[in-house]
């Protein structure tokens, strides 16, 4: 391997550059900008999630707002807290952890946030900006993905991708970025899922591989072409407990020309992107 895709070194300098922007910001007598979180039930994964969250907001000089619900509370108590922030000028980003408990219809929530504050950029509306080709938010997950190729001189133009994974959050809106017609995009890309008839035959032929389908070492050495660059979104947790991702690190790594570790690839630079929208929606 000649390159480590190291998101959290990247993450770091990227969040330098946004707490200046915030700086200047406050410098010009412009409010912080706002980040509400919302957290419903005590999954602990999606605790330490909006914590880090919450933490990168006061680190680059931004304000977070946090609501912790109970798992108990109804679909209807949960929209009006949304409803009051999106009347609250201070709020300018709206993050709901996903996911929900079982009787709340997730997509009912995303619909009910403003939009111009939806900073995961999960509303229909700015989906189908994204589809467009006119993104108001770029999606943080697969945004961060294509600052990390691009900021370590990857130009996916050109290349044949093989995305695992269509989620909404992930697979789908990545595979939109990297197929359109703009910096960091003009890619060749291929979706790959669970119904997709040999998966490795894919994978071998592709300049680069994301994987992405929360499946522990489901991406192995004899998957991937020399040379090949590998980034890995999944975040699995071991038997051990440790969290691993969806590419056999350790098999894989000899193996090609660059290489996203986890944890420490993708994930920093999620949260990276999450600030990056919040200062856009501050305006
Ligand atoms: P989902 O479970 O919603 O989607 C997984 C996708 O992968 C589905 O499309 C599924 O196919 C496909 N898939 C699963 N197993 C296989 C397989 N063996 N072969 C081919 N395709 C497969 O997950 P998300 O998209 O939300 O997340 C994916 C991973 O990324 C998870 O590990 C998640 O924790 C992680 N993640 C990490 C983030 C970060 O910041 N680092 C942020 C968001 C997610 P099908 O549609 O047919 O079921």
């Amino acid at each position: 391997m000649d390159v480590l895709l190291d998101g959290k070194k990247l993450a770091e300098s990227m969040q330098s550059e946004l707490a200046e922007r915030v700086a200047a910001r406050l410098k010009a007598g412009k409010t912080p900008p706002g980040l509400a979180t919302v957290l419903v039930g005590s999954d602990p994964a999606s605790q330490v999630y909006v914590r880090t969250k919450r933490r990168t907001c006061e680190k680059l000089g931004m304000t977070s707002t946090h609501y912790d619900l109970p798992p108990t509370v109804s679909q209807s108590e949960l929209l009006a807290l949304i409803a009051k922030l999106n009347a609250d000028s201070s709020v300018h980003g709206i993050l709901v952890q996903l996911p929900l408990p079982s009787h709340i219809e997730e997509s009912a929530v995303i619909r009910a946030i403003d939009p111009r504050k939806d900073v995961d950029a999960f509303h229909p509306e700015n989906l189908g900006l994204l589809a467009a080709g006119h993104p108001r938010f770029k999606p943080c997950t697969p945004a961060g993905v294509i600052e990390l190729l691009v900021r370590n001189d990857i130009d996916p133009a050109g290349q044949d991708v093989v995305i695992v994974g269509r989620s909404n959050i992930v697979g789908k809106p990545l595979a939109l970025l990297l197929a359109q017609k703009w910096p960091g995009g003009n890619a060749t890309v291929t979706i790959a899922h669970t119904r997709t008839r040999d998966l490795a035959a894919h994978t071998r032929r592709a300049d680069i591989v994301i994987a992405a389908a929360g499946q522990a070492g489901c991406i192995t050495a004899d998957m991937v072409k020399a040379g090949a660059v590998v980034v890995d979104v999944g975040t699995n947790r071991g038997p051990d407990g440790k969290l691993v991702g969806d590419v056999d690190f350790a098999g894989v790594a000899p193996k090609v020309r660059a290489i996203s570790p986890v944890p420490g690839g993708v994930g920093p630079m999620t949260i990276t992107m999450l600030m990056f929208n919040t200062l856009l929606a501050a305006g």
